[in-house]
């Protein structure tokens, strides 16, 4: 089981990468495993990483494995104890997330879709050192009532129920970063009410489900 788990994570870093998600060895990815989580090493190339490459570690930061866990275990081991519903968190650096957390701006209801991250808008986290607990704590912070949230000179960090719904995730928040970008260079974005936004996510809560 164990097995499969790492070689999900492993898959879905290299699609991250091979869909313009992310570049090189930025980011990382881990899934809920027992008591801890499984998580990318820090600083190795995807493409070539393999199961064994993959560690386990504990809230605390106890690990198992011949690599060092990413440097951002902290904001992934936080989420988890902080957010049952979490089963796989994915932290990259996207283009257009990124370009606006060096601004300090998060993604406001521009258009309905952000709503796909749990709320009327996408905040963008404090900036603190990578790796550093006070930056987990921002990012835990910025995902109150949220699966989704940018970092500020940094990128993007969220959570979903597994590895295929953490990646569609960050790619609708990249793709809702790119037109909210897009829109800031050629005028001010009108934003949606926070009325129509609780209807969206009264919606939200259905949409998709087909019995
Ligand atoms: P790791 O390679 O240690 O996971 O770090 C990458 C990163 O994105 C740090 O914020
Ligand atoms: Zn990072």
């Amino acid at each position: 089981m164990t097995d499969t788990l790492r070689s999900q994570l492993i898959e879905t870093a290299r699609t991250m990468n091979a869909s313009g998600l992310n570049q090189g060895s930025s980011g990382n990815l881990s899934v809920r495993s027992q008591d801890g989580m499984l998580i990318t090493p820090s600083g190795m190339d995807y493409g070539t990483m393999t199961v064994d490459d993959i560690v386990w570690m504990d809230y605390a930061g106890e690990y198992q494995g011949k690599r060092k866990p990413s440097s951002e275990w902290r904001f992934h081991a936080a989420i988890y104890q902080h957010r049952p519903e979490a089963q796989a968190i994915l932290h990259a650096h996207p283009q257009n997330c990124a370009a606006l957390a060096c601004l300090g701006k998060g993604i406001p209801a521009f258009h309905y879709m952000v709503a796909v991250a749990g709320g009327k808008d996408i905040r963008c986290a404090d900036y603190a050192t990578f790796g550093t607990e006070e930056l987990s704590g921002y990012v835990v912070s910025a995902l109150e009532n949220r699966k989704a949230c940018l970092m500020a000179h940094h990128g993007l960090t969220c959570f979903d129920q597994d590895l295929p719904r953490v990646l569609a995730l960050a790619l609708e928040v990249e793709h809702l970063a790119a037109v909210y970008s897009q829109i800031l260079t050629i005028g001010e974005a009108k934003l949606l009410d926070e009325q129509e936004m609780a209807v969206v996510l009264d919606k939200f809560s259905t949409y998709g489900v087909q019995d």
